[in-house]
């Protein structure tokens, strides 16, 4: 079973939950795998179409359990596909009116007359919970994740525009980053990273998916470790050991002119752990770092902290300017 049908499997098997979580998951799957076909006279038919039976189940027990609906469910065979099938479930007239009329999809004036809409869900915008839930059937509608042992990528194919401004919106209200692209006319929004995906699979429930993934980041980067050390030739130790002895050296040198009270905190920080361990690369003091900083960053801490030395040795009287160059 791939990573993407472990998460979605696992999903599908949580507890339909609170009757506002209900219908945001209800609101995001008809979104995502629902259709809607115009009958004439105001006439609306609602129809899910999934390759998982046990979507399938989970669509139909969020439709009876929620909005009282039994859904008619068939199978449709392609025989152009390979052979695969389609789970269809269908919604009579009446039903179809009451689901969208509950996901606020459809308006009814006093006279009757019947209007659809394409709306943002309303729940999910102010509830955590719901905008769990909605998140959830929007991956289990169109998303999909990359196995953690091949790269990191999670995303959702929305078609729908409102749908896209939805997902947008609700990663954002989760402190999560919007990424967008088109990929053969398919409008992706897609999330990279092991954290990015990790906390949004944990967003949606999938505790199994989490470990999983944890499991796998941390073998992989054990096997880097390995194999970085393994490269680690003396030249490059012995450079880097040259390395933080200049950035030491520097840095005791703003101690004792100026302290390192000084210093911005951030500095001060780079400097602090510098000087606390001696062997360990920028990077790998980087993580040290709270919140851990990248490579980037680290090289443009010492950098700063390398100019302020520099900076001080010029203001330096000759003799001790020559003592310091002789011990070059
Ligand atoms: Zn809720």
């Amino acid at each position: 079973m791939s990573f993407s049908s472990m998460a979605k499997d696992e999903l599908i098997r949580l507890p339909l939950g609170k009757e506002c979580c209900m219908l945001s998951e209800l609101s995001a799957l008809t979104q995502t795998s629902g259709s809607l076909a115009l009958r004439g006279l105001g006439r609306v038919q609602v129809t899910y179409r999934v390759e998982n039976a046990a979507l399938a189940r989970r669509i139909f027990l969020l439709l009876r359990t929620r909005l009282g609906i039994t859904a008619r469910l068939h199978f449709v065979q392609h025989t152009r596909l390979g052979g695969r099938r389609s789970c269809v479930l269908t919604l009579g007239d009446q039903d179809s009116q009451t689901l969208l009329l509950a996901l606020h999809m459809m308006e009814q004036d006093e006279e009757g007359h019947i209007a659809l809409r394409r709306t943002a869900p309303r729940h999910p915008m102010t509830r955590q919970c719901c905008r769990r839930a909605f998140l959830r059937g929007a991956f289990l509608g169109c998303g999909s994740v990359t196995s953690p042992e091949k790269g990191y990528h999670f995303e959702w194919v929305a078609e729908d525009q409102s749908l896209r401004q939805t997902l947008e919106r609700l990663l954002e209200k989760s402190g999560l980053p919007v990424h967008e692209h088109v990929r053969r006319g398919q409008n992706v929004i897609y999330l990279k990273g092991a954290q990015e995906i990790t906390d949004m699979l944990a967003l949606m429930g999938a505790t199994h998916a989490v470990l999983e993934m944890e499991n796998i980041r941390i073998t992989k980067q054990m096997r880097a470790g390995a194999n970085r050390a393994s490269n680690c030739d003396e030249h490059n130790s012995e450079r880097m050991l040259n390395a933080a002895d200049g950035q030491i050296e520097a840095i005791k040198l703003i101690s004792i002119q100026r302290g390192l009270f000084t210093l911005p905190p951030g500095l001060r920080e780079m400097a602090r752990l510098r000087l606390e361990h001696t062997s360990l690369s920028l990077a790998e003091l980087g993580q040290l770092m709270e919140p851990p900083v990248g490579k980037s960053g680290v090289n443009h801490r010492m950098r700063r902290l390398m100019d302020i030395a520099n900076e001080i040795r010029l203001t330096l009287p000759p003799v001790a300017r020559e003592g310091k160059e002789e011990r070059t």
